[in-house]
């Protein structure tokens, strides 16, 4: 199997002229300086599991010089910080340290015993995006997607079909319909791979917001296959676990309930979170910038 082809441009934001570019705070960059004239005082700080939303006790939360640990109610207070003081959080059991800033709700973690980490930054087989990507925007938008004149037989135009139904009734994020727009943000070709491969477009800010599936001839009419390079178009990698996005234990035509566990709890983060879960880096210089296209085989 070949890897994925990854392309990430990474720049520090070491000299000067960038500083006030990259100090910006941003839904991406939301470690960024905290911003003047923000209010400080005591801050009540709750942590919850996203996958459940039960508390978490136990959580060891740092916010600067300062540190607290949840009570059973998931809670830990702070005399004196600004309402959106950058804050570091570790719990066992779940992915941390958690990195990101209090915007006065409950600050979820994810869960360790879900697929998350190998689904969303780098999987067992070796494909590394290296930080989280999705469809940005409301849930819900539609996203067309186009099959070419050769690719309109009746029974690739019915596997499509009845593969969107599955993955759009597994997330709620977007929704893919046929198109006959050649424009479409979404299509397919017949490409001389051994199964099947998909390259998605995305953004750092924008996310992921285009791609196109590769098919052999015979994998074009496979619902399974397809709904698989659909969990891909989606930002997901493969999966160690029996399930949809499983290499080798890819048995059922759904995907399986950790999957879908995962693809929701990426909603609560935004494209360009990092590992092992951080809305950006704890030092808040980071950037990375431009259009991409990450290329998944089979
Ligand atoms: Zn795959």
């Amino acid at each position: 199997m070949r890897n994925a082809f990854s392309f990430v441009l990474v720049f520090a934001c070491a000299v000067p002229l960038l500083v006030s570019a990259c100090g910006d705070r941003t839904p991406d960059n939301p470690i960024g300086p905290t911003p003047p004239g923000s209010g400080s005082g005591p801050q009540t700080v709750t942590v919850i599991s996203g996958e459940t939303q039960a508390p978490v006790a136990n959580a060891a939360v740092r916010i600067g010089s300062q540190q607290g640990t949840t009570d059973s109610s998931g809670i830990v207070t702070f005399e004196d910080v600004a309402a959106n003081a950058g804050v570091s959080i570790e719990a066992t059991s779940f992915i941390s340290p958690r990195q990101t800033r209090l915007n006065g709700s409950p600050l979820t973690l994810i869960p360790e015993s879900l697929p998350f980490y190998e689904l969303v930054y780098h999987s067992s087989d070796g494909i590394g995006l290296g930080y989280l990507k999705r469809w940005e925007g409301e849930p819900g938008r539609e996203v067309p997607f186009y099959l070419p004149p050769d690719m309109q037989a009746p029974a690739v135009v019915r596997a499509h079909e009845e593969a969107f139904r599955t993955f759009n009734a597994a997330q709620n994020q977007i929704i893919l319909r046929l198109t006959d727009q050649a424009s479409a943000p979404c299509n397919a070709m017949f490409e001389p791979v051994a199964t099947a491969v998909a390259h998605v477009h995305h953004d750092r800010t924008r996310g992921i917001y285009g791609c196109t599936i590769g098919y052999s001839e015979e994998s074009a009419t496979r619902v399974n296959r397809i709904t698989h390079e659909l969990g891909h178009v989606y930002g997901l990698l493969h999966g160690t676990i029996p399930g949809m996005m499983s290499i080798t234990q890819n048995t059922g035509l759904d995907f399986s309930p950790p999957e879908k566990a995962v693809m929701r709890l990426m909603l609560t983060r935004h494209s360009g979170n990092m590992p092992p879960d951080a809305d950006s880096t704890s030092s808040g210089t980071m950037s990375i910038s431009g259009s991409r296209t990450f290329t998944i085989v089979d």
